[in-house]
């Protein structure tokens, strides 16, 4: 081991920091955060340090450094840019038997100042002794993802009925055991949904009837277009945690490969020309029967739940049979799509409004809603199958919407294999045959689309 870990409390204990500058500001804003009391020598600094000197909240000395600082202090931080006085500071410390961090110089150094990843109480220090900090920043950034912020809460709340927890579980594998259900289930569930007086009560009661059944819980998980790096944090973690996930067929694979390895995974696709209702019972039935087992069960799907993913109907369907639920958004195709086409979808200049629409049951619509869609200068997302396209481009002319008016077609939007299709509405139907465009597409269309050529970025090169 090269440097011995250590958490300090320096709670109302004097720290000195030499040097003004911006990385003296930000040790000084770490050792407030721990109630350190804090001295800044240096002649001159930073505007925001002036205004903690002049609030109170720390002492400043304005003058170059003083060996008669060292007195009555419990350890200190050297932040100038001048390696000279930074190891005349060192020897004297080394000297007075003080602890010193010199900024960003290990050999100087008797201290080190870990990456920590903050879920106060808890706390997790990361240190590489000096030899590779970067690398520990990266590493440091890895585990922020796996934590969500209401474990501080958490542990504070288990802090607090730590005796309790002690007497009814005297049992140490027990104890464990219950600790572990503290964490995944639904008490951390009641903090992450800004429950607090649930999760106290899902603790208490649990501890009353132990051998009562664990119930399980169902998250809806939006997974966004396809491209992993577009997860959100929420959804990582809650493929991380679950037992079983519900996927849909637009879920990519690469997505799937991100849960936990023992998860059980269910295809639950709606296959074009099949009975929807027939499925959607179907996933109905899945979902309760895991949950009612106890199971994390994770409905995972394309895009955004709540945005043509009949999100709507799976939450009533599980409040109505008494199961938890937590719902974690997704990018939706329409921004997705959207964003990997260079495409803005409003434009100060171009649109003032987007409408995210569906061309599945515009047979039935009527002649005012075309008009509302014919409109110029408002963005128009259309979720549906390329049979459409048949017909949709000569509705929305025959209501007036002008035949110029620019379209893009994103076929695949944000994967590998993205491509897109430009042009004008007149030839939308024509051009989308010539090229074969499938499903997945996502059709914009407006006067924004027309600045798809100008800023495209992602993937193959667009047609026209
Ligand atoms: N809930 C999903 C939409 C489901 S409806 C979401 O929020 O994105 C399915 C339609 O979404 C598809 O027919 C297609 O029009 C669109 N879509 C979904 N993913 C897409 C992708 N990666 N590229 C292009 N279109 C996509």
């Amino acid at each position: 081991m090269r440097l011995f870990p250590l958490f300090a409390d320096l709670k109302g204990r004097r720290v000195l920091v030499v040097g003004g500058g911006t990385v003296a500001e930000r040790k000084v804003r770490s050792l407030l955060a721990s109630g350190a009391l804090v001295t800044v020598g240096s002649p001159a600094i930073t505007p925001e340090l002036q205004q903690l000197h002049e609030r109170g909240t720390i002492s400043y000395l304005a003058q170059p450094f003083q060996p008669e600082w060292l007195e009555n202090i419990w350890l200190l931080i050297a932040a100038t840019d001048d390696r000279d006085t930074n190891r005349r500071i060192a020897a004297l410390a080394q000297e007075k038997r003080l602890f010193i961090n010199v900024v960003d110089d290990p050999v100087l150094s008797t201290f080190q100042v870990p990456s920590i990843v903050d879920r106060s109480p808890l706390m997790i220090a990361i240190s590489s002794a000096g030899y590779a900090p970067v690398l520990a920043r990266r590493v440091r950034e890895r585990i922020e993802s796996l934590f969500d912020h209401s474990l501080g809460t958490l542990v504070t709340l288990a802090a607090r009925h730590r005796p309790a927890i002690r007497l009814a579980l005297p049992d140490m594998r027990r104890r464990r055991e219950y600790y572990d259900w503290l964490l995944d289930g639904p008490v951390a569930a009641a903090l992450r949904k800004q429950q607090p007086q649930a999760a106290e009560q899902a603790l208490i009661e649990k501890l009353q009837h132990q051998d009562g059944p664990t119930k399980g819980k169902v998250v809806l998980v939006g997974a966004g277009p396809g491209d992993p790096g577009l997860l959100t944090l929420s959804a990582l973690r809650a493929l991380n945690e679950a037992d079983i996930i519900l996927y849909d067929r637009l879920v990519s694979d690469e997505i799937r490969e991100l849960a936990r390895r023992d998860a059980t995974q269910i295809s639950v696709g709606k296959i074009p020309g099949e009975d929807h209702n027939a499925t959607q019972e179907r996933i109905h039935e899945l979902m309760r029967e895991h949950a009612d087992a106890g199971q994390y069960v994770v409905r995972l799907k394309g895009g955004d739940a709540f945005v043509f993913g009949r999100g709507g109907e799976e939450l009533e369907y599980l409040r109505s049979h008494d199961i938890a639920y937590e719902v974690i958004p997704g990018i939706t195709a329409a921004m997705a799509c959207a964003a990997y086409a260079g495409i803005p979808l409003t434009h100060r200049d171009h649109a003032q409004s987007l409408r995210l629409t569906t061309a599945q049951f515009s047979r039935d619509t009527t002649a005012e809603d075309w008009a509302s869609l014919a409109q110029a200068n408002q963005t128009l997302a259309f979720y549906m199958g390329v049979s459409q396209l048949d017909w949709l481009p000569g509705q929305l002319i025959a209501h007036g919407r002008s035949p110029d008016t620019p379209f893009a077609l994103i076929e695949n939007g944000t994967r590998r294999d993205q491509r897109v299709l430009h042009g004008k509405l007149e030839d939308l139907t024509a051009q989308a045959r010539q090229h074969a465009f499938k499903s997945p597409s996502l059709l914009l269309i407006g006067e924004v689309t027309a600045l798809a050529p100008k800023l495209h970025w992602f993937g193959a090169s667009i047609s026209t």
